[in-house]
């Protein structure tokens, strides 16, 4: 018996891999196995792929490709800019906001604990930032502030522009967790004007277990990882070609997907969106709503529980996350949620509805005509039918 398809809309958590990334990968795991930095024919094969592979995504940025170096994931790469700011500037205070990943947001909590200081700063009620509040928490001491492009939860897009320029004023280093955008919104390193920038593989349909650090040249670096001196010494550590090269194709992808994503994408994300929100009484957009990516939405429900609702859309093959993380057994309401304002009860009825080139119309209209009838259950106290 073969599983049902899913309709697949959360993309913000992880992609599916496209075919062509998965068929660009296979002769680097079969054929082409050796180690880049060999002599023979099935090293420099391998060699050649990373070149390339490093080329497409310095094009999806707008990079040079000896910006680029390859990590094992986002969360390598955020952690490595923060850590290589504070080693190389010697400073010891950080500004970053409340609502950042975990990947930055507890890496900042860690470094408090090492004596390190972090300014968290606050956002609006519709999740957006204030740059002047970023100028405010600079002071002699700031290493660099860390600021998300795009939320992973809500979507919603920082200055990042007015940001940079804030930062070069002041002299101080910036780093742009930009893992969520590649693909939906226009990257381009120079116009924005930071000194690090992070992505990660799997959130553009590459494998999960790769990602990539910018590092402006001319921007001092030190190490995360300290070895055979790989990626020209500023990531250690034998190059994950097979991902490597599934990451090049994929950026190749995103820059093609780039106007359907902002323009399809966007209008399926619409429809569902208004769709819901006019169909269910006691729906609310979390989120501004036009500063936002294009493919998520961040909807609460009142009265509705989000894990019970998910569950229930799991029944049909339907996946969606909560705007919660879940916890040793409990949903703790999520940090970015409560940062807008969300009470505990407010953030646990939210759910993150995010799409991709690849949903259809069709998905969108299943998903339209079921999740009204599934609150309206919810509400009533019906039972699950399992
Ligand atoms: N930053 C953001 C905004 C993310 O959405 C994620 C992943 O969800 C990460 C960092 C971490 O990336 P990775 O899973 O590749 O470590």
């Amino acid at each position: 018996m073969s599983t049902p398809t899913p309709i697949y809309l959360d993309n913000n958590a992880t992609t599916p891999v496209a075919p062509e990334v998965f068929e660009a990968m296979v002769p680097y795991l079969t054929e082409f196995y050796g180690n880049p930095s060999g002599l023979y024919r099935v090293a420099k094969e391998a060699g050649a792929a990373v070149t390339k592979a490093r080329e497409s995504v310095a094009a999806l940025i707008g990079a040079d490709p000896r910006e680029i170096v390859f990590t094992s994931c986002g969360t390598e790469s955020d952690n490595t800019a923060l850590w290589s700011a504070l080693r190389t500037t010697g400073k010891k205070h950080l500004v970053t906001t409340q609502v950042e990943h975990a990947a930055i947001h507890s890496f900042g909590e860690h470094l408090e604990t090492l004596g390190y200081t972090v300014t968290w700063l606050p956002v609006r009620e519709d999740g957006t930032l204030d740059p002047a509040e970023v100028d405010a928490a600079i002071h002699d001491g700031t290493a660099i502030v860390s600021a998300m492009w795009a939320n992973n939860e809500t979507g919603v897009l920082f200055p990042v522009e007015e940001i940079a320029a804030i930062c070069k004023k002041r002299g101080v280093l910036f780093h742009i967790d930009a893992i969520q955008v590649p693909g939906k919104v226009p990257i381009d390193v120079r116009k924005v004007g930071c000194d690090f920038l992070a992505l990660s593989g799997h959130k553009l349909h590459a494998p999960k277990g790769v990602g990539v650090l910018y590092v402006r040249t001319g921007t001092r670096f030190s190490p995360l990882l300290i070895g055979g001196a790989q990626e020209k010494g500023r990531r250690s550590g034998t190059e994950n070609v097979p991902h490597i090269v599934g990451l090049g194709r994929a950026a190749e992808l995103a820059l093609e997907n780039l106007i359907d994503e902002q323009t399809s994408t966007r209008a399926l994300r619409d429809k569902l969106e208004h769709g819901l929100l006019a169909a269910i009484p006691g729906s609310h957009r979390n989120g501004h709503a036009t500063e936002r990516l294009p493919n998520t939405s961040s909807l609460r429900f009142d009265g509705v529980e989000a894990a019970d609702l998910l569950l229930r859309l799991n029944e049909h093959q339907i996946c969606a996350s909560a705007g919660s993380a879940c916890s040793t057994g409990s949903l703790e309401p999520s940090h970015v949620l409560s940062a807008m304002g969300l009470t505990a009860a407010q953030a646990r009825s939210t759910i993150r509805l995010s799409l991709s080139h690849m949903t259809t119309e069709a998905e969108v209209d299943t998903v339209l005509a079921l999740l009204p009838r599934l609150i309206a259950e919810l509400r009533q106290g019906t039972p699950a039918k399992v």
